[in-house]
Order: C-alpha cells, then structure tokens, then sequence
C-alpha cells in the first residue's frame, strides 16, 4: 500500500467512526480506533503511526514481536494482542504489549498475572464473552464469567478494563445489533455487581460491523480491512 494512502484510509476510518458516534447520540471521544495490522509490514504500521495513529493490533505473537522490534524508536505506540492465546505464548505477550483482548480461561489469567513484568505495572485485559448463536467456541459464557472476573479481580498484574466481543459475522444490522446489545447488557450487569473495578471497555465492531457495534457502545472498535484492503488468505 503506498505512503499516501494509508494516511487517506485511517482518515476515512477516523471520519466513518466519528459518523458512528454521531448517529448513535455518543460524544466524539466515546470510542477509539485500534488499527488490526495483522500481516502487514511494519513499514505500513511505521506510516500510519506517523499519520497519528498509536494503538494498533496484532493476532500473531512471532509476526507481532517482529514488528515491535522494528518500531522500538516510536514512542507511546500501543501493543493490542487481539488472537486467541495459548499457555506457551502467554509470557512474551505479557512481557511485550500493553493489552490483551481475548481471555477467557483462568489459566491464561493467571500465567499473564505472574508473567508480566513488575516494573511494567498491570497488563490492560479484556475477557473475550461467547455470544448466543455464535459458531467459534472462542470466549466465556455470560454464566462462566462471574467466577472468571473474580479471578481477574485477584491477581496484581491484571487490570480487568471489559470485554471483547467477536459475534459471527452478519449483514443484517439488526442481528449484529442483537449480538452486541446482549454484550453490552452483560457489561452492564458486570459493573454493577463489581462496583470496584475498571470496567470501561467494551472491545466490539470491525470492519464490518463497526456502526452496529458503536450503536451498542463499544468503546474500542478494531479495523483492519477497513483499512488496508482485504488480507491474502493464510
Ligand atoms: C482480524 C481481526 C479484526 C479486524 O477485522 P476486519 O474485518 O479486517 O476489520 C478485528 N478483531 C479481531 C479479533 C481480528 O482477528
């Protein structure tokens, strides 16, 4: 992708989530964009970041720590693991980016807690909810997740900050609606029954999806294809 158009695409990306805001009655600053920059090159992660671009999110740990690598000299710039998770990667993600999106085991919880870092202070965390009709069995049930919070609420290095959602995807606005409205809504009952902590996140919407989800209150909505055009399949 060349220089100048990923300054464009983050620009319309920008303006097509201010228009979500707008509709769905939200104040501008409601919701942020994290840019998925999956399986593309850090040079194209290096030109966003200079089109103000900070937070950006990665599925892949190898392909992700590479990157990192390469941009070391940015500052402020913002790791998003957003993939699912396994226990033999849970070190280098806690020792190397900033948040984590999709948890839904207590095992995992656990191991980042001990992992990560002192001096780098509590790892951001999303716990990934399953959605009703959702075919992955990715994510937590609305019933498992209690007990899975109260974890999270024990353990030092972990800043329980909401949850992230990945409905199967739907042109029907009204169905995508409905699967974010039942995330919200679980959201909404977590944080009045943990009344202490930082539940200020709700991770949902993609490039797909994004005005159904900013409708619902997503605080975080995570664009790749929106942005960078269809990636090559794996
Ligand atoms: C790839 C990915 C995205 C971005 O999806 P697009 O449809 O390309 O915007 C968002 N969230 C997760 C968890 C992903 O894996």
């Amino acid at each position: 992708m060349p220089e100048a158009s990923v300054s464009e695409s983050l620009t319309t990306a920008r303006r097509r989530l201010q228009d979500a805001l707008k509709a769905a009655g939200r104040p501008s600053d409601a919701a942020t964009l994290l840019v998925v920059s999956k399986t593309q090159p850090a040079a194209i992660l290096r030109q966003a970041y200079l089109a103000g671009q900070r937070a950006f999110g990665e599925n892949y740990l190898q392909e992700a720590l590479d990157k990192r690598r390469a941009l070391a000299d940015l500052d402020e710039i913002e790791w998003h693991f957003i993939g699912a998770l396994q226990s033999n990667k849970t070190r280098e993600v806690a020792e190397h980016f900033d948040w984590v999106h999709a948890v839904d085991r207590d095992k995992i919880l656990r191991r980042l807690s001990e992992q990560r870092p002192e001096d780098k202070g509590p790892l951001d965390l999303c716990l990934q909810l399953n959605v009703s009709g959702e075919a992955s069995k990715a994510g937590v049930t609305a019933d498992a997740l209690p007990a899975l919070v109260e974890t999270a609420l024990t353990l030092p290095q972990i800043r329980l900050r909401g949850l992230m959602a990945l409905p199967a995807p739907s042109d029907d606005v009204e169905s995508q609606r409905r699967a974010f409205r039942e995330v919200r809504e679980t959201f909404e009952a977590l944080r009045r029954r943990f009344p202490e902590a930082t539940l200020d996140t709700l991770s949902m919407g993609m490039s797909g999806d994004l005005e159904a989800a900013v409708a619902e209150g997503a605080t975080v909505v995570r664009l790749g294809t929106a942005i960078f055009g269809s990636r090559p399949s794996p």
